[in-house]
């Protein structure tokens, strides 16, 4: 094994540049290989002395592999995700690969580099509608049984969180999420505020903030993210547009 091999597994927001970290930026101008799905390698400005790996979504784990493979042989290798790389994303899956694969492979250099990860680029731009407790839910169930999205629903309800919902329309099962709103409207009642963050930093985004029993299925794809407000989230209408946020305290007692 070639000891000058690294191996970063980086974040690179949720799409505006400004929103890349220094450190990110730095393992990008040192890389001699960057591998990850094809939107987000396609965010990389090609240069001399860089080869770039764009796969296909779903091969999370032939992806892992070759970035530990390359590593292992001594290349500096950056497995580029969106957002963050610990929030559904890749350093899971490199770490999966880790795990099963080479035992060789456990002394590489092996680097996580955080991203503004979505929920929180979009809760950003609404206000801050996650100013008090919340969960984080991915509603595709492509790695999981829809019955056990469905209960973690219906217990982040009861529980009043707030709940960020990442990949809320799944291409295998686009009718999930209207089965997800159905669930929250017979757990949460029709007030709670709900937050649709499309292409959040991009000059596509769009905002949306509709109440509980207003909110559609057609509101969401796979570019937006979704935020459900606990029963204590509140608007602050304002010319410039309302303020979506959630105050700090809770009673002791749940609604
Ligand atoms: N690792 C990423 C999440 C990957 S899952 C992160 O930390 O952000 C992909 C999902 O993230 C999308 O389906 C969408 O729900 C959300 N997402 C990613 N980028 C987004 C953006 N710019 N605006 C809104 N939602 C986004």
């Amino acid at each position: 094994m070639n000891a000058t091999g690294w191996l970063a597994i980086a974040g690179l927001g949720p799409g505006n540049e400004a929103l890349i970290t220094p450190e990110v930026s730095a393992a990008l101008a040192e890389a001699s290989d960057v591998i990850g799905y094809i939107p987000y390698v396609a965010r990389i400005a090609p240069r001399e002395g860089l080869v770039l790996h764009p796969s296909d979504n779903r091969v999370e784990l032939d992806r892992a592999t070759l970035a530990l493979d390359l590593a292992a042989r001594g290349h500096k290798v950056v497995v580029v995700s969106s957002g963050d790389p610990g929030v559904f994303a890749m350093a899971a899956a490199v770490f999966e690969a880790l795990e099963a694969g080479n035992p060789a492979w456990r002394d590489l250099d092996i680097r996580v580099l955080p991203g503004i990860t979505a929920m929180l680029a979009a809760s950003a731009r609404a206000g801050a509608p996650l100013g008090h407790d919340f969960c984080a839910i991915n509603l595709s169930d492509n790695l999981k049984p829809w019955p056990l999205i469905e209960k973690r629903l219906r217990l982040a309800a009861e529980a009043d969180f707030a709940m960020a919902f990442y990949n809320p329309r799944s291409k295998s099962r686009p009718e999930g999420f209207a089965r997800a709103l159905a669930v929250l409207k017979e757990a949460c009642g029709d007030a709670r505020p709900v937050l649709f963050a499309r292409a959040v930093s991009t000059p596509e985004e769009e905002l949306r903030i509709v109440p509980l029993d207003k909110a559609e299925p057609e509101m969401a794809d796979m570019r937006t993210m979704v935020i459900v407000g606990s029963s204590r989230t509140r608007i602050i209408e304002r010319q410039n547009g309302p303020l979506l946020y959630t105050p700090r305290s809770a009673p002791g007692t749940l609604p």
